[in-house]
């Protein structure tokens, strides 16, 4: 269904159906329309599509006649930014300001092309920080997505959603099916919860208070960017279980993701939560 949908249904009285899967396009390449929207249509599927305004109606991207067409077809259209640039490039104090301008260029568009502003947001590049979090809030959206890997559940911070990624490398049907059968981590608390590491602590500490009880806590492992090299502890408290953890390395690359796994005690089930972490000196 569409994030919009599973969002409405996630929080109200009526429970998200089980194996209820989210489909989100980023970028608005007119592909969508050749090559996805037939075969969601063949099975009577609908999707969030997330559009940078500047780029419609450019080379290979949708026009905005064929996003109002799609919309009204049942395609939520989502916001990608209008210039789908690198926000956390601008010095600290400055981004939320960029980015407001940002925002209300997209908002013209949107308004002037569909009659409406979306009410989702997914960041360019997938990077956020709480500046640009709180403007989002500030405009009316309801939620923001993000590319780290995951399960949206109760508990996600909502300004914040997972995706796993279904492409390029990441695309085999397999995989699709592999990541249908996770379920989430409850993750209550994540800190720090700016993804941006300060400097001077890289590698960068994760602390996780999680919320699982059915979890086999000696079963956990950490990734970091996909390999092993990471050390992870954890402490009971009371119901929750603190999780710690950090990369035994330097991080590398302008964004690396700590992923943390665990099975149920029976090893029937299996919990999934990604952590981002963002260096912009890093470049693009
Ligand atoms: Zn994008």
């Amino acid at each position: 269904m569409t994030l919009g949908n599973a969002l409405d249904l996630l929080y109200s009285e009526d429970r998200l159906p089980e194996k209820t899967a989210v489909i989100t396009i980023d970028d608005g390449y007119r592909s969508i329309r050749e090559n996805a929207v037939p075969l969601l249509d063949k099975y009577g599927y609908r999707a969030t599509i997330f559009v940078p305004t500047s780029h419609v109606g450019g080379g290979n991207y949708l026009t905005w006649g064929q996003i109002a067409e799609l919309q009204k077809k049942g395609f939520e259209i989502g916001n990608h930014s209008h210039s789908h640039e690198y926000f956390l490039n601008h010095p600290k104090g400055k981004i939320a300001e960029k980015f407001e301008e940002d925002l209300k260029k997209s908002h013209k568009l949107f308004e002037q092309h569909l009659g409406g502003v979306p009410d989702l947001y997914a960041y360019p590049f997938g990077e956020y920080n709480p500046e640009m979090t709180e403007v989002l809030k500030k405009h009316g959206y309801r939620a923001a997505a993000a590319q780290k890997s995951g399960v949206i559940c109760t508990e996600s911070n909502q300004f914040a959603l997972p995706r796993f990624p279904m492409n390029l490398n990441y695309g085999k049907p397999e995989d699709f099916a592999e990541k249908l059968r996770m379920n989430p981590l409850r993750v209550v608390k994540a800190e720090p919860s700016d993804p941006v590491v300060v400097s001077g602590q890289n590698p960068p500490k994760l602390e996780l208070t999680v919320k699982n009880s059915e979890i086999y806590s000696e079963g956990l492992q950490c990734f970091v960017g996909g390999k092993r090299n990471c050390s992870i502890e954890h402490t009971r408290k009371k119901d929750r279980l603190v999780i710690r953890v950090s990369s035994t390395d330097k991080l590398a690359s302008r964004r690396t993701l700590y992923t943390v796994t665990a099975s149920s005690e029976d090893g029937s089930r299996w919990f999934w939560y990604s952590h981002l972490w963002i260096i912009p000196e890093y470049g693009e």
